[in-house]
């Protein structure tokens, strides 16, 4: 049997390289090699957690998240491409399973601390936001999915669902599938934000290079990008830890070796910031044309887009439907 694989992003903005190297990339290496069946999720419901006044920009970004997806590479033929709240045994997993975690692990669930304290919730952490966790079990699992891949900022929050999977079958038998994640190496799994490399790039925080940004865009961010605030000078000796430049070098280059030698002189001193940032333009230009190329085709049909989630949503409903009649006998809910 093949493995199964299950993934998503919210719909709070389209999709920026964070997404790309951190899991998009995965995804579609992992479709095309034929050996996984792939579900990939729009998570709506779940962007609505910390949303819920603002559903417009939900709603807006629904099919940005589509076309990014397709412009990427993901095709509806090999990958069921679906949104979750078309989904409604994913509503009822989450009730099954949230009687059984404590509001204690919850609270103190890395990921989830976190986020909280980016959004300025104050005293008022919408429930729903709070226990996302127990929610991504319920989508992970609906689907039997073995193989989650996520960016780092994830693995506490899959951490937790491997955890509800445990206690579900400790109580009533061998009815989930415990999923591991699949994280890239190197600083692929958390992409910096351009503004500095403690925060890792996120649409909450505005910080991203978008995959539909046009050339322009991609440009005027790149020249803003943090590098190393000491070296005012070409002549002066620059620092590449740190310096966000330098980082989407090693994850973007396909050319390591000029990597590693502008890095040695970018240290010796010689070498201005401005070159190395028109290298890394051209790098990411290479990767962008192709898939804004793509992304201008889906956009002239958007009703084939929409078509392809309503497609998808059938699918994904006749895979958790089974499952969740499987929850349902094992906790002994079928009286009827
Ligand atoms: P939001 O700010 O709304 O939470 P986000 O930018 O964090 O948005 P998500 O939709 O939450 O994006 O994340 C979708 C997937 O992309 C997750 O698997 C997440 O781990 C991964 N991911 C997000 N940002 C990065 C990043 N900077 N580097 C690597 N992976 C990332
Ligand atoms: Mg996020």
């Amino acid at each position: 049997m093949k493995k199964v694989v299950l993934t998503g992003d919210r719909p709070t903005g389209k999709l920026h390289l964070g997404h790309f190297v951190g899991s998009l990339k995965n995804r579609v290496e992992m479709q095309n090699s034929g050996d996984y069946e792939m579900f990939v999720m729009i998570a709506d419901q779940q962007a609505l957690t910390d949303n819920a006044r603002d559903p417009g920009k939900i709603q807006d970004n629904l099919l940005e998240v589509a076309l990014d997806y397709l412009s990427v590479g993901l095709d509806p033929d090999k990958t069921t491409i679906f949104v979750q709240s078309a989904v409604p045994a994913l509503y009822e997993l989450t009730i099954h399973y949230s009687n059984l975690v404590g509001l204690g692990r919850l609270q103190r669930n890395p990921t989830v601390k976190t986020e909280i304290k980016q959004r300025g919730f104050g005293d008022s952490i919408p429930v729903g936001f709070l226990t996302y966790p127990i929610a991504q079990a319920a989508d992970i699992t609906a689907f039997d999915a073995n193989l989650v891949p996520v960016g780092e900022d994830q693995l506490p929050v899959l951490e937790q669902d491997r955890e509800i999977v445990r206690s579900f079958n400790s109580l009533y038998g061998d009815v989930l599938v415990e999923p591991e994640p699949v994280v890239p190496e190197g600083n692929a799994k958390r992409l910096p934000g351009i503004f500095g490399a403690d925060d890792k790039m996120s649409k909450s925080l505005d910080n991203g290079i978008y995959l539909s940004d046009d050339s322009e865009t991609v440009k005027q961010k790149v020249m803003q990008m943090y590098t190393d605030p000491n070296h005012i000078r070409v002549e002066d000796p620059g620092k590449v830890e740190g310096n966000v430049v330098f980082i989407y070098l090693d994850v973007f280059a396909e050319d390591q070796k000029k990597v590693a030698e502008l890095k040695e002189q970018y240290q010796k001193g010689g070498l201005g910031d401005v070159a190395v940032k028109k290298y890394l333009i051209e790098v990411l230009e290479e990767l962008l044309s192709p898939i804004r190329q793509r992304r201008a085709q889906y956009e002239q049909d958007l009703e084939q887009v929409r078509q392809i989630l309503t497609d998808g949503n059938v699918r994904a409903n006749t895979k958790a439907d089974k499952v969740l009649k499987r929850v349902r006998d094992a906790i002994g809910i079928n009286y009827f």
